[in-house]
């Protein structure tokens, strides 16, 4: 036979329990002991999902009430100076309530601090937070909550794998105040702690610890390398069985090193990085076990079974049972349970996979290639492949004129009728804006008003008509704000869209949307990504009709608001049968219908949003380039079918940008805001060797703070701005939407920002 496993399994529950329990005892509902019961709750039912499915080792340490990188940072006892004191519970315990404080600044128990920072783990949407390091740190056996639950899940009988991160990954996403600090200097007092704990998994009985090191994947510099080296030949002497755990990609020049770590298995992602399992399994040590990530954790669709016993059988027939077969990697980047979309229709439904259905698929697979499979393996099977036969020809999937007019596009169809200076000219007599014009970036505040009406649209208690004059209120009073404030280029505020995915999402061919498929993205916070499904294009305008009306409100030019088509890939599980590239292509096509539509109705400014861009980058930085050039082109196809008068702005947040900054340039928008007043206007320094050619908006009011700027602040940075770009090439905004705002602050806010505009048009116009 061969041992199935998966890497690690969701834990929010299937009626997302986990956010309701926590979010309950956040706000005092809830007692601690009746937290930890749900707690308990949610692991006893993930295991037993496990053991029912017929897995051989259930995984331990994959449950966090928050994140498991930071409960692993609070096991290693590497908690921030300024979350110390009443921490600590009996016999030197990190306090539960002391997680949430470094997760979140505040707990119902403990004085308020400031989080810990929080950034997406490699490339999902998956959230952690950063380990924070600093020179001398030490480190000690903190917690004992992954004891626990082990002893938890022995006490129900599971054969127990307990998975955690890797030291080198660890201190990897690991992040120091101090510039020029080396954070494998921590490593030697970091492995003391890591040997202790795996002792006590010893002691407890657990044969198998899988040690997760995706930090393998990416480009390693040559001491991170060595250190590999080093710290697996310390670790490799603990009295249980490591199983390192690579995912997201292939091991690359990483390989060799891999493959050689004295420990007992490997877990290499085949679903990612297929090619390398020929590789691995040459120079993989006979002792080795080798785990397969065969089935796909960071999408829905159906595993095929048949090609995956075919591309296995080779590895089978060497390795016999040392091959194990798994998911590529944890599954909780996929929503819970299938069986629960009892409203999609059953043939998309038959297409897809959710991870309680990954498990089957997992054992099914083991059973096939070990030769136990019984009948359910084989009708798996065979339904397997009559589904994927099934939507390999469906209709709807592929449709004969979105290929052909893909195949239709040509290069000039990327380009702008002209270079940037002639269409500023011709933008500047169009728009007649002052110096320094100030704009926003789109929504404004989503009142609980806006919401309930649409919840009652849905619940069918308001009429669609009532509904869309709820919104057309909302607009003007937008538009009024907006005028009345003297903001000289307007938006319509997004009144009418529940998400900036979603909303075009439903309004195109192609898209699926789900009930319930929830996926964690931090903390209680999940989010439910469409599923592009099939060739996308757009039956009918989406954004015409509120752009023109709320355009017929004011004389002041109205921007027109899309989101790219780079996001609209990114923030959904995508189809897996072509290249994500040509999905993109077919949005992008979709989209430039849309920016047609809007200049032919009077638009003059339209903006295509791209939060998403920077964090498509592939793993490695050697496939950025290739990336860059598709994603560049895709949002150059959807903007460029508009005259030279017709401004296209973009935007951009969440990220650092300096290193891709020529990648922006070459998305030839004429006007760019983007995310920098957090850091200080760091973003200039990427000006210091590019000179960014067109206009650029560098936002200067933070709005994920309540705080009202103050005019002297945004005045000084817009000074700073104006030391390396010309005053007639910038904008002057906040840094991103306004939706999780409240008018009262936005409104001081956006007077502020004003009245920053007009000193600066005095002092430098
Ligand atoms: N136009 C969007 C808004 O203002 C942009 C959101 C974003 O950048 N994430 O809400
Ligand atoms: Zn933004």
């Amino acid at each position: 036979m061969s041992i199935s496993h998966v890497v690690g399994y969701p834990r929010i529950g299937a009626d997302r329990e986990l956010k309701r329990a926590v979010e309950a005892y956040w706000q005092g509902a809830l007692s601690r002991e009746s937290l930890e019961a749900a707690g308990r709750e949610l692991r006893t039912r993930h295991w037993a999902d496990q053991r029912e499915a017929g897995l051989d080792l259930v995984t331990v340490g994959d449950f966090a009430f928050y994140d498991q990188v930071l409960d692993l940072s609070v096991t290693l006892g590497a908690v921030p100076a300024r979350f110390a004191a009443e921490t600590e519970v009996a016999a030197g315990e990190v306090d539960l309530d002391t997680t949430f404080r470094m997760a979140r600044g505040r707990a119902p128990r403990g004085e308020p601090a400031a989080a810990c920072e929080m950034t997406k783990y490699f490339d999902t949407n998956y959230h952690y937070l950063v380990p924070e390091l600093h020179a001398g740190q030490s480190f000690r056996l903190a917690s004992s909550r992954l004891f626990d639950q082990v002893a938890e899940a022995q006490a129900l009988g599971h054969a127990v794998k307990v998975t955690l991160l890797g030291p080198l990954t660890w201190l990897w996403l690991g992040k120091a105040r101090d510039e020029g600090f080396d954070r494998l200097s921590l490593l030697e007092a970091l492995l003391p702690v890591y040997g202790e704990l795996l002792a006590r998994l010893a002691e407890q009985g657990v044969e198998w610890v899988q040690l997760e090191e995706p930090a393998l994947v990416q480009d390693l510099p040559r001491e991170w390398q060595q250190a590999y080296e080093a710290a697996y030949s310390v670790l490799g002497r603990a009295p249980v069985k490591l199983l390192l755990a690579s995912y997201f990609g292939g091991l690359g020049d990483n390989l060799g090193l891999a493959v050689g770590l004295p420990v007992a298995g490997l877990h290499i992602d085949a679903v990612r990085a297929p090619e390398q399992l020929a590789a691995v399994l040459d120079r993989l040590p006979t002792y080795k076990v080798l785990s397969v990530g065969a089935i796909d954790g960071r999408n829905i669709w159906r595993a095929d079974l048949a090609l995956l016993r075919e591309r296995l059988a080779q590895a089978r027939i060497r390795l016999g049972q040392r091959l194990w077969i798994a998911s590529s990697c944890s599954l909780l980047h996929v929503p819970v349970d299938l069986e629960r979309e009892i409203e999609l229709d059953p043939e998309l439904k038959s297409w897809l996979a959710f991870a309680r259905q990954k498990l089957d698929e997992t054992v099914t697979l083991a059973r096939l290639l070990g030769g136990s499979a019984t009948q359910v393996d084989h009708e798996r099977l065979e339904a397997a492949t009559l589904a994927l036969q099934a939507r390999r020809d469906s209709p709807r999937i592929h449709r004969p004129e979105v290929a052909d007019r893909l195949a239709g596009v040509e290069p000039l169809d990327h380009e702008r009728a002209s270079s940037y200076p002639k269409r500023a000219l011709a933008q500047r007599r169009a728009l007649d804006l002052p110096l320094f014009p100030t704009t926003t970036i789109g929504s404004f505040p989503q009142t609980d008003e806006i919401r309930a009406a649409r919840r009652a649209l849905k619940a069918g208690e308001l009429s669609l008509e009532a509904y869309e004059a709820r919104m057309r209120e909302e607009i003007a009073y937008a538009v009024a704000r907006q005028e009345a404030l003297g903001l000289d280029m307007l938006v319509h505020g997004e009144p009418e869209r529940n998400d900036m995915v979603e909303y075009f999402g439903e309004r195109l061919d192609g898209y699926a949307f789900t009930r319930f498929g929830w996926v964690q993205s931090y903390g209680s916070r999940c989010v439910k990504p469409p599923v592009i499904v099939g060739d996308v294009s757009r039956p009918d305008p989406m954004t015409v009709r509120w752009s023109q009306y709320a355009q017929s409100l004011t004389d002041r030019p109205m921007k027109g608001m899309l989101t790219g088509p780079v996001t609209m890939l990114q923030w959904a599980f995508v189809r897996d049968d072509q290249p994500r590239e040509t999905t993109c292509r077919q949005i992008a096509l979709a989209l430039r219908d849309e920016v047609r539509d809007l200049e032919a109705a009077g638009i003059r400014a339209i903006q295509i949003d791209e939060p998403a861009l920077r964090e498509g980058l592939p793993l490695r930085q050697g496939e950025w380039q290739a990336y860059l050039d598709w994603a560049v082109a895709c949002f150059r196809l959807s903007a460029a079918g508009v005259r030279d008068e017709t401004q296209i702005h973009t935007h951009m947040c969440y990220s650092e940008f300096n290193d891709i900054i020529d990648s922006i340039a070459a998305l030839d928008a004429d006007v760019i805001t983007i995310e920098t007043s957090r850091s200080n206007m760091e973003l200039l320094d990427a000006f210091q060797d590019f000179a960014y050619p067109n206009d650029i908006g560098p936002g200067v009011y933070d709005i994920h703070s309540p705080n009202i700027p103050a005019v002297e602040w945004m005045v000084t940075l817009m000074e700073k701005a104006a030391e390396r770009i010309p005053a007639e090439r910038l904008w002057i905004n906040p840094d991103c939407g306004l939706k999780t705002r409240r008018w009262e602050e936005v409104e001081p806010a956006l007077a502020n920002m004003v009245e920053a505009a007009r000193q600066l048009r005095r002092r430098l116009g």
